[in-house]
């Protein structure tokens, strides 16, 4: 298995296994793995020398996910709600 030599933010200077590195396309092209010492994901920027070598080290890629809109994200064309409209609820509330 190749080794890949790249770094923590925390711990320095890591070997990482090619196969616990993965490729991500997304809007920018990263590459993420978890630090063994620390335990925290890592993302890092790549160009295309980083990238030809990952792939030469047999780094998988992996497609970014896209992030969606939650299904009860409030309707971004909806009135704002206002200070009256929470009085209106306040006692609305107190009536039931
Ligand atoms: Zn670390």
């Amino acid at each position: 298995m190749t080794t890949v030599r790249t770094s923590c933010e925390q711990c320095g200077q890591i070997d990482m296994p090619a196969a616990n590195i993965v490729l991500v396309r997304g809007e920018r092209v990263t590459y993420k793995f978890t630090c063994p010492t620390c335990q925290i994901e890592r993302i890092k920027p790549t160009d295309k020398k980083i990238i030809g070598l990952l792939e030469a080290a047999g780094v998988e890629w992996e497609q970014e996910t896209p992030i969606l809109l939650h299904p009860e994200s409030p309707n971004p064309d909806a009135p704002l709600l206002t200070l009256n409209d929470l009085i209106d609820l306040h006692k609305e509330l107190e009536e039931l």
